[in-house]
């Protein structure tokens, strides 16, 4: 090929691949190249979309380089954004290109769109007018310009029909756009009037959107305080001047529920960002935010990414959720990037949460991030009253689950027309199936956890690899038959339980592996409007829904989130179960949570019963502190995986050894990770312990640098860790 090795000027481009940097590519003649422009290269025998990262280049003498293959006519990519992506790779310890990567996650965006044809009646009339011809010159005729389908079917004839009228000029083909435009958003389009708490709080956040500066507001208020309205005042500020909003919450928290709230305030529906964004949809969002056209994007996590063209706000609800923090393929905390992006861009960050992280009470504490609360609940409906119940005086009877306390609960709440809410962490039917003649305890074949069985689908599972099994009919080691026994409960084993013993309840279970995407949001929407009236869950409950109906909130097992080497484990403890109980007395009528527990003389218990989150504060800053753990030190994390056991011990043995000497950085370790064995991969662990301004990514970088891994080994670097596992 003539053109496909260049001589005069280069550009760097950086490519959606874990590489060291960019490659360069010569910019054929007649090719305007600028930073930011999406381009295709030649990269082996593949062509791949990259991005321009430097220009000024000049072939080296001597040296074949391979051409630019095409310029895609998109907005360019901002300088904001390619400083954003530099910073959190730098941050990360991570390639740059698997953080661009996170920006392309929607290819068919750069192409030229496609653009759908639609048809309305010309005039001219056809040789020969049938009956069925007739219908679809009506319907097209009615002003009305629609593609050949909606127009067939509206006329009830075969597309066929449509497109012999297109041939005989009597319709007129005229060309949509390819993707529907985004609406501009009202940003008083329906306005609650603010209570003076909220208005105060509202005020001051609307003065740091129009101050066009960097700054985090943590937005504290219980839930059901009205932080949404309060932040939705923000967003109307940053859209009346014209900017982009981005409004980030966990995955399970974007609920049809919420979208709808988000398109009554602003008239119009906001640009979705999620996992269960289809191809087409996703382009259309992409394009929308690069040119600036999508003004309010509601999404997960990697929203973030999109590729902004004028943000002017995130706001990031539900600030605590560890769902932020991505842990496969590239690592990030989309809160903290978001705080990282906003400072890069010089404009403000909401953080919101009804308990929100020591990270940010502690940044709080050292004014760094300005602090508002609402104090009471909107209206009359207060928090509900927590009571601990004691399971060593009230054990339930073997097998089953519920103290009486807490089923009578349930039962006067369900007499009395109300709904109940029962929380358990922990999906399936049984965490655990051992053998009751010799003891032996199935496990995953490939990973060193408990098989889970799900009995509604009849299979046991593995939760960390997926691998499913039957349930056998002789316990494979003593080859007993009949002799496997579920230990524990999960939530359909409760739910058995809860049929048994609330026979006219009306009962959903809903656990992520259950009820996912459009069917969960129905489901949700359902137990909103009351046609459930008993709700069994897990932590996919526990977020922002809104169910005015709950009065009563039970916990099953309130220890469960303690028991883990997790040094956030008290406070997700704290979180999940203020969460869980805040779920009740949402509507008129008051609410009530009563939480079940071994340790009701844990300082954790006692400050939930008391509704003190201060005490609790107090208690676990000062373990923090003690220990050097986040928000006082901070943490990173070295994974090592590999196939053989031996090989993978002795290069962690290997790599600890080489740990430069410095006493600023502690490297604790090696050992085995927790969870020991993942799909057949032995796991171990390094963990890396420094004080708070401590240069970690200095220190890594030289440790590693160099550092190989060969055959099947693995090395994942997980900065400000949150799995421990
Ligand atoms: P939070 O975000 O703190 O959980 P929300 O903003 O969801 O609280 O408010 C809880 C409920 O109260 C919602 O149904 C909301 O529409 C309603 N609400 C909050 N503030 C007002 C207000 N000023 N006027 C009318 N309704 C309000
Ligand atoms: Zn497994």
């Amino acid at each position: 090929m003539a053109n496909d090795s260049a001589t005069g000027p280069i550009v760097e481009v950086l490519l959606p691949l874990a590489l060291d940097g960019c490659y360069s590519y010569g910019v054929p003649d007649g090719m305007q190249l600028a930073p930011g422009d999406y381009v295709r290269v030649p990269l082996g025998p593949r062509q791949i979309t990259g991005v321009v990262w430097g220009t000024g280049g000049q072939v080296p003498d001597g040296t074949k380089i391979r051409n630019v293959s095409a310029r895609y006519d998109v907005p360019a990519m901002p300088e904001l954004h390619r400083s954003f992506i530099d910073w959190l790779a730098a941050y990360y310890v991570e390639p740059p290109g698997q953080a661009l990567r996170m920006s392309l996650r929607a290819p068919g965006a750069l192409e030229e769109p496609r653009h759908r044809l639609a048809y309305r009646a010309s005039g001219t009339v056809p040789d020969r007018v049938t009956p069925q011809r007739e219908r679809v010159l009506e319907a097209a005729g009615e002003g009305l310009t629609l593609p050949a389908r909606d127009l067939a079917e509206i006329a009830g004839v075969g597309v066929g029909v449509v497109r012999g009228l297109a041939d005989q000029g009597a319709l007129e083909a005229v060309p949509l756009p390819a993707f529907q435009p985004f609406r501009r958003p009202d940003p008083m389009a329906d306005r609650v009037e603010l209570s003076a708490d909220q208005e105060t709080a509202a005020a001051e956040l609307r003065k740091a959107v129009s101050a066009r500066r960097f700054s985090v507001t943590l937005l504290d208020g219980v839930t059901g305080s009205g932080k949404t309205e309060v932040y939705f005042e923000a967003m109307a500020t940053a859209l009346a001047a014209g900017r982009q909003v981005l409004l980030l919450l966990p995955e399970i928290a974007l609920t049809g529920q919420f979208l709808a709230r988000v398109e009554e305030r602003f008239g119009v529906p906001p640009a979705e960002w999620h996992s269960d964004v289809r191809p087409r949809e996703r382009e259309r969002v992409w394009r929308a935010v690069t040119t600036g056209e999508a003004r309010i994007v509601v999404g997960a996590r990697s929203a973030l990414f999109l590729p902004w063209h004028q943000l002017g706000l995130i706001v990031v609800d539900e600030e605590h959720e560890p769902a932020f923090k991505q842990d496969d393929g590239a690592r990030y905390h989309a809160r903290d990037m978001a705080v990282v992006y906003g400072s890069l861009g010089g404009f403000p960050v909401v953080l919101a949460s009804a308990t929100p992280s020591l990270e940010s009470l502690v940044n709080v504490d050292r004014g760094r991030y300005q602090y508002l609360t609402l104090k009471s609940r909107h209206g009359r409906a207060e928090l509900p009253e927590v009571d601990l119940i004691d399971l060593r005086n009230h054990t339930p009877t073997s097998g089953q689950w519920l103290s009486d306390p807490l089923a009578e609960a349930v039962d006067s709440t369900l007499q009395a027309g109300d709904q109940a809410l029962l929380f358990l962490n922990r999906r399936g039917y049984a965490p655990l199936t051992l053998c009751r003649t010799c003891g032996h305890r199935l496990e995953c074949p490939n990973c060193s956890t408990w098989l889970v069985e799900h009995r509604f689908r009849r299979q046991l599972m593995c939760h960390h690899c997926g691998h499913q099994d039957q349930v056998p009919e002789a316990c494979p080691y003593c080859k007993a038959e009949n002799t496997l026994v579920p230990c524990g409960p999960g939530v359909e084993r409760l739910a058995e339980e809860a049929v048994q013993r609330f026979p006219d309840a009306r009962i959903t279970i809903l656990s992520s592996d259950l009820q996912r995407g459009h069917i969960l949001r129905a489901t949700l929407a359902d137990v909103a409007s009351g046609q459930y009236n008993l709700i069994i869950g897990t932590q996919l409950v526990a977020k922002g829904h809104h169910f005015p109906g709950l009065t009563l909130a039970g916990v099953i097992d309130a220890d469960l989130a303690l028991e883990t080497s997790d040094p956030r484990a008290g406070e997700r403890t704290w979180q999940l179960m203020a969460q869980v109980a805040g779920r009740a007395g949402r509507g008129d009528k008051p609410g009530r949570a009563l939480i079940q527990t071994f340790m009701p003389d844990h300082p954790l218990m006692q400050a939930l019963q008391a509704g003190d989150r201060a005490a609790f504060l107090d208690h676990e800053k000062q373990i923090r502190q003690a220990a050097g753990l986040p928000p006082y030190g901070r943490l990173a994390g070295l994974i090592i995986s590999g196939k053989d056991a031996a090989e993978t011990e002795s290069f962690t043995r290997f790599l600890a050894r080489r740990a430069p000497a410095t006493r600023d950085v502690h490297v604790l370790g090696p050992a085995p990770a927790p969870l020991h064995m993942v799909r057949g991969r032995y796991r171990w662990r390094l963990i890396l312990k420094c004080a708070r301004d401590g240069d970690l990514q200095p220190f890594l970088k030289s440790w590693l640098a160099g550092v190989k891994t060969r055959g099947s080994l693995r090395l994942a670097i997980d900065i400000d860790p949150y799995s421990f596992m």
